[in-house]
């Protein structure tokens, strides 16, 4: 097969370049590689299981047309702030300026106009003065709140509008692995992903992979065997922690999500609050490699009695090991091996206490777990020591902005890891040291949240028009 542009991963990031170029009227021949389904064929059977059954070949909720965002909370993050690295690349001045023009276009495909965290200055205040008491930051993020349901809607509308433009998406293709030609890239080899036989050899003048985090390991294989330049990257291993919604009350109104920060002694690494979710649920995914991680999302509709958010401590390596991929891997596959192979769930004031959470006792609390297959358990034998005293630390900080949340009840999964892919070397106009190839979104180590990932979309997509 040949075409313009090859892009792999139909996330975020692989359709908002297809789209820029569409909608700029760009004649080029667009190629999709998608190893998922379209999106309205997308189904998590746990709605119907009550327990996750380890989907095969993939896990739904993370592939598929719009990548982990199909099944994502859909918060968008309006501030340059938030979301990845990318401003460092481009700018931050462009790159709100960027954030503001690809917000329309999502209002065009159906988002809503509502902007959470932006009225109520005096209650904001409030709570920002409480955060600088606890030694923490408020970092100031206007969200658009797509919803779980309605983020599918919105994709279905781009899938639709890019197949009729004439952007041909395969879907059930595993890309394998890139050509290159004299050091250049001219394509990619894929395979279906039920059927390794049947092969497909795509060349294209320009070729983009968009893969996710998910892809983060296949693409630091590439870069080892093609000499991809990059740098190692972070990750982030934390807990996810669960309260009632009485509890996040104040915040939830105001803000919708508080991100705050903070560097909590004796380590005084960063420590930040990711993802929240009001009225949401505890969620888990499964990668490729077997591994179960906590995550949490909320619809627009459909809420629980809890609010759910990660506390995150970010984690580098120099020398002698730096690979933060396979250490977090290992923390997961610890943790994952004390639960049986599921999420661990304990309480605050267990851990505290140090013992371990007993199944009965979970009952006993006025939270009640909205990821009813996480097993009771210690989530302190698998964390690290830094990790978990970090986490602590800040849990009790945060206590002083939102009294209760320390509370003995809280409950804290685990394993909550992200992992951001090393991060692709690039130049402004995201050319790599390999002439014809780009990477994008969070596969490239540049971006980590949907609004970011798609921008970095879009001015790939003005590039190649
Ligand atoms: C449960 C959950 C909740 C989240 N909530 C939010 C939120 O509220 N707000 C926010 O900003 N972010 C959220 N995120 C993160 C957000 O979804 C990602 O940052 C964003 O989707 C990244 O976009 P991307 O295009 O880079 O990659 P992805 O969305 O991960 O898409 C990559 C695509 O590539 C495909 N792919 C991977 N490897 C291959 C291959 N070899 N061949 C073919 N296809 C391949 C995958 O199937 C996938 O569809 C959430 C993530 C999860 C999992």
């Amino acid at each position: 097969m040949n075409c313009d542009v090859v892009i792999i991963g139909a996330g975020p990031a692989g359709i908002f370049t297809a789209l820029e170029m569409v909608k700029n009227k760009s004649s080029k021949k667009i190629v999709i590689v998608e190893k998922g389904r379209p999106v309205e064929e997308r189904r998590c059977p746990k709605n119907k299981t009550k327990t996750c059954v380890g989907c095969k070949p993939y896990c739904h909720i993370t592939t598929g047309f719009s990548g982990a965002g199909a099944f994502s909370d859909g918060k968008l993050s309006l501030s340059y702030e938030v979301g990845g690295a990318l401003p460092e690349l481009i700018g931050e001045d462009f790159a709100q300026e960027m954030i503001n023009y690809t917000d329309k276009i999502y209002l065009e495909f159906g988002a809503d106009t509502r902007i959470e965290g932006v009225e109520k200055n005096e209650e904001i205040k409030g709570i920002r003065l409480r955060a600088i008491q606890a030694g923490l930051k408020l970092v100031d993020c206007p969200i658009r709140h797509l919803g779980t349901e309605k983020a599918q809607e919105i994709y279905l509308a781009i899938q639709n509008y890019l197949i009729d433009a004439g952007v041909e998406i395969l879907f059930g293709y595993n890309c394998k692995n890139l050509i290159l030609e004299n050091d250049s890239c001219v394509g990619v080899f894929a395979e279906k992903a039920v059927n390794a036989n049947e092969g497909l050899e795509i060349l294209a003048k320009h070729t983009i992979v968009a893969t996710g985090r998910r892809g983060a390991d296949w693409l630091e294989r590439l870069c080892e065997e093609h000499g991809i330049a990059h740098q190692p990257g972070t990750v982030d291993i934390g807990v996810r922690v669960e309260v009632r919604n009485e509890v996040m009350e104040a915040v939830n109104q105001v803000l919708y999500e508080s991100k705050l920060i903070g560097y909590p002694k004796p380590f005084k690494n960063k420590v930040r609050t990711f993802c929240q979710n009001p009225g949401g649920f505890v969620s888990q995914e499964n990668y490729d490699n077997d591994l179960a991680v906590v995550n949490g999302h909320s619809y627009k509709d459909l809420k629980s009695n809890n609010t759910n958010l990660a506390i995150l401590c970010s984690h580098n390596f120099s020398d002698p090991f730096n690979q933060p991929i396979a250490y977090a891997q290992k923390v997961g596959e610890l943790t994952n091996m004390l639960g049986n192979g599921h999420i661990l769930v304990q309480r605050f004031g267990d851990i505290l206490d140090g013992k371990r959470t007993w199944q009965k006792e979970l009952a006993r609390s006025n939270v009640k777990p909205t990821l009813p297959d996480a097993v009771a358990g210690d989530i302190t034998a698998a964390m690290p020591y830094r990790a978990m005293i970090n986490i602590i630390n800040f849990i009790q900080a945060v206590e002083h902005v939102v009294p209760g949340f320390a509370s003995p009840e809280t409950l804290l999964y685990s394993p909550e890891l992200k992992f951001y892919s090393n991060r692709v070397k690039m130049d402004s106009d995201f050319n790599t040291n390999i002439p014809g190839l780009y990477c994008l979104g969070d596969s490239s180590g540049w971006t980590r949240g949907l609004m970011m990932a798609s921008v970095m979309g879009v001015l790939m997509g003005r590039r190649l028009i």
